[in-house]
This record gives C-alpha cells, structure tokens and sequence, in this order.
C-alpha cells in the first residue's frame, strides 16, 4: 500500500516509510518477534514532537521540558545558617576550653544583620539567617548559653570551621545547566524551578492520542445488555492509562467490525492525532480485513509477539499518525501498553532517555508452571518478608481476560522466552506497576 493520506496536521516531518522494507532483514519473523525485537523496531520508526508551548511551572507536572534550563542565579544566594545559634569566627574559639563572646546583632531569615563581625563578636543567627561578613561558622543554640552581654560557648563546640553553614551556590550555581529539554517535570523539578524564580517554561505540545474499540459484540457502559454482549471496558483502561502519562485522550467510542465504520473511524482519527491506538480485530480471523484495510490507509504490520499474555500487535501508521494494534482481551490491552506503547509515546512526546519499566529482583513465594518458547508478564504480588527482602507470588489465574488479576496485582514477575518452569525460592525479575496500573 502506498500512503493514500497526507501527513495529519499535528506531525510536521512526513514519518519514516521503511516499515515495508522490514521483511528483508534475515531475523524478521512476523510470526514469532521476540519482544526486545518489537521494541527496537518500534523506536526506529518514532519521530517526536517538535512544537512547543509555555506554561506556568504550576501548569508544568508531568509535562516535558523544550529547553534547556540555565540557572540564572546562586541558590542560595548567600553563605546562610543551617540552624539556630551563633554566626562566629572558628578562630576565636578557644581549644579546649570555654569561649565568651559579645554580641553585636541578630541574623534573620530575609533580614540580615548589617554589619559585619570581628574578633571577639558574635551575632545571634536563625536558620537561613545570612552569615554575617567575618563569621564563617555557626554554634548550634545547644552548644551555648546566652549572657547578658554576649553567649558563652562550650568547649568543642565546633571541630572546623564552615560548620554549620550553608553556601551561596551549593544546590544549584549560576550558569549552570539544570535541566535539559526532554526532562519530565516532577514535583522536585517544579520546585527547582521556583527556587531559580523561573514561572513560566517552554514544554512541548501535549501528544494527543486517539483511540477506539472494535467489536461486534462491545456495548458502552449505560447501555443493557443483550445476550452474548460484553461492556467496553479497554477504552476506559486506555483512556486511564494515556491520561496518567499526561497525554490528551480523544476517545473515539466503539467501531462495528464492518469495513467502511472501521476505514471512517481510522480516517478521523489519524486527522486529529499524533497516534492511534485500537484494541481488538488484530488476532487471526478478524486481521485480514482490517489489513487490507490499513494497507490502504498506511502502513502497518501485524505480529505474533513472543509473549503471553499479548500475542497479536499490529503496528504501523495510518495517514501521519503512528498506529498501535492492540489485542482486545483487557489483560492483553495493559500488558501490551506497558511493554510497547507507554516507552513509545513517552519517546513521542519528547522524553529522552526513557527506560523500559524498571525491573528488580524478588523471591517467588510458589512454583510457576511455564513452556518455554515466549516471554509472559504473569501478574503478582510483591511483599515484604520477615529479613526485609522482598517475596513475590502471581495472583492466581493468569487469563487474559481476567482484568481482576491487573488490579490485584502490583508488578508483572516477568520470565523470559528461555525459561521453562520456576521452582518456589527461586529469584525472578520483577516490574512495579506502581504509579501505572
Ligand atoms: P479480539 O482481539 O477482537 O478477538 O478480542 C479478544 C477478546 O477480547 C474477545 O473475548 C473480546 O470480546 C474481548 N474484547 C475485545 N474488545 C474488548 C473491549 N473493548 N472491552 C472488553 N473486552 C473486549
Ligand atoms: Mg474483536
């Protein structure tokens, strides 16, 4: 199929159209992608997102970053008290012994003392009070009582000079580079940025993801249903899913598995979006109407991915949008999300340096029975045990339309292609769905 649409509106640059070309590679099997294989394909064929917008930092949590930050100032700004107590000269105090010292002042946060301090003085300082000129440390309140002229202090009080004391520039410098575009923005990033009195940034455009179900015997929720009908419940998984990444969802209902409902609904969708997201009509028996179909419209592929749950994935692009097929069983639809699509539009929107989910190791608490041959991303429960490590057992059965096993679960035990049955005691990897599922 040659591309029948033009570019959509939201993608500036015409995207790859070597995805045809992928078939000569000598290790392009269709029928059997490894899902490492499907990852490193996907990612040659993303392009992101380009056009930017500024925002109040307020506005900015989990947007990305379109440039570079500069610090434009020391924070702090000044050499200031890390507590309560005495801005003094370490060389005043005496070794071993007490020291008295006169007091000329007082250091406020936000109102500094005036002048500056020498031999013999002292001024009394509150946390993030500056330290005054001649001071280069401070005594803790605790290590000293106060007199009616000045403060004694107590012997060993400070070990060195500088103690106590927090300087001008030590969390960020001026001229430095903070952040770089592609960052996402947190609640730490955001309070960066306040504390270098930045308000307003540059992020880029938010992605905007359409998306639809496709079946003949899906009914939206309000509606009764009829005999051998189920509700639609992937929409609302992947509506909930984009909107968690801060993407903007355009949710585009059910589509009848009838070919000029599903050619209309990709039409539209790929017109108003930077991608576009199904779920159902990619396993064998539906798939071969919808490919004709996208071959009209774009380019795509259809693979059986080495993995369960997931198995069918279609990919490509319809007009200028990038296409992901997902299967339609709703565990299926989670999985393949967060093993493809959520790194891919993370990628999409401008992120850099994006991980797969991170995985980290746990003891499983029973056996789990597995033929080796694909990758399965089996739902399970990560805990604590007695010594502090961490134990972890699946959350029973592993259907892949038991979406119940999705919301019990807190992490996916993740078992490679090459691994057969895991005995109880054994260590496997783990992925946290924390913060995602
Ligand atoms: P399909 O991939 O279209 O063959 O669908 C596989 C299974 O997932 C079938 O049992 C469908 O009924 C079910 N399914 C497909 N789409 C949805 C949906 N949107 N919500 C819930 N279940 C679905
Ligand atoms: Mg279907």
């Amino acid at each position: 199929g040659t591309l029948a649409m033009t570019t959509g509106p939201n993608l500036p640059t015409p995207l790859p159209t070597k995805l045809r070309e992928l078939s000569c590679a000598d290790d392009y099997d269709p029928n059997s992608m490894p899902v490492e294989r499907a990852r490193t394909i996907i990612r040659q064929f993303l392009t992101p997102i380009t056009a930017t917008e500024r925002v109040h930092i307020r506005a900015a949590l989990g947007r990305t970053l379109a440039t570079d930050i500069v610090s434009p100032i020391d924070v702090p700004g000044h050499d200031n008290s890390a507590m309560d107590g005495w801005a003094v000269r370490f060389a005043d105090l005496a070794r071993g012994a007490e020291t008295t010292l006169t007091r000329i002042g007082e250091s406020f946060a936000g109102k500094p003392f005036a002048g500056s301090i020498g031999a013999g003085e002292t001024v009394r300082i509150y946390t993030g009070g500056v330290v005054p000129p001649g001071a280069d440390s401070v005594v803790m309140q605790e290590r000293a009582t106060a007199t009616a002229t000045g403060v004694r202090i107590e012997a060993g009080a400070l070990s060195k000079a500088g103690q106590n004391r927090r300087f001008a520039g030590e969390d960020l410098k001026a001229g430095e580079t903070v952040f770089r575009a592609g960052q996402a923005l947190y609640p730490a990033e955001i309070g960066m940025l306040a504390s270098l009195g930045i308000n307003e940034i540059s992020v880029y455009r938010r992605l905007r993801v359409a998306f639809f179900s496709t079946g003949d015997e899906l009914v939206a929720i309000g509606t009764p249903l009829a005999a051998g009908q189920i509700y639609d419940s992937n929409r609302y998984t992947i509506h909930g899913m984009l909107t968690r990444l801060g993407f903007d969802a355009v949710d585009m209902g059910v589509v009848r598995d009838v070919p000029e409902d599903l050619e209309q609904a990709f039409k539209a969708a790929a017109a108003s979006a930077d991608v576009v997201i199904t779920s159902g009509g990619v396993s064998v028996g539906e798939a071969d109407f919808v490919k004709v179909l996208l071959d009209k419209l774009g380019e795509v592929v259809f693979w059986k991915i080495a993995m369960k749950p997931g198995r069918p994935l279609a990919y490509g692009r319809v007009g200028g949008a990038h296409f992901f097929g997902l299967p339609g069983n709703p565990v299926s639809v989670m999985v393949t999300f967060y093993q493809f699509v959520r790194e891919a539009l993370l990628h999409l929107a401008g992120r850099r340096d994006i991980e797969p989910l991170p995985m980290l190791r746990a003891t499983l608490s029973a056996p789990i029975r597995k033929v080796p041959g694909r990758t399965e991303f089996q739902r399970a429960i990560l805990t604590r045990d007695a010594d502090g490590g961490a134990s972890v057992r699946t959350t029973g059965d592993q259907g892949s339309g038991i979406l119940s096993s999705m919301s019990r679960a807190n992490c996916f035990v993740v078992l490679g292609a090459d691994v057969g049955n895991v005995d109880a005691g054994a260590s496997v990897e783990v992925q946290l769905l924390d913060g995602l599922n």
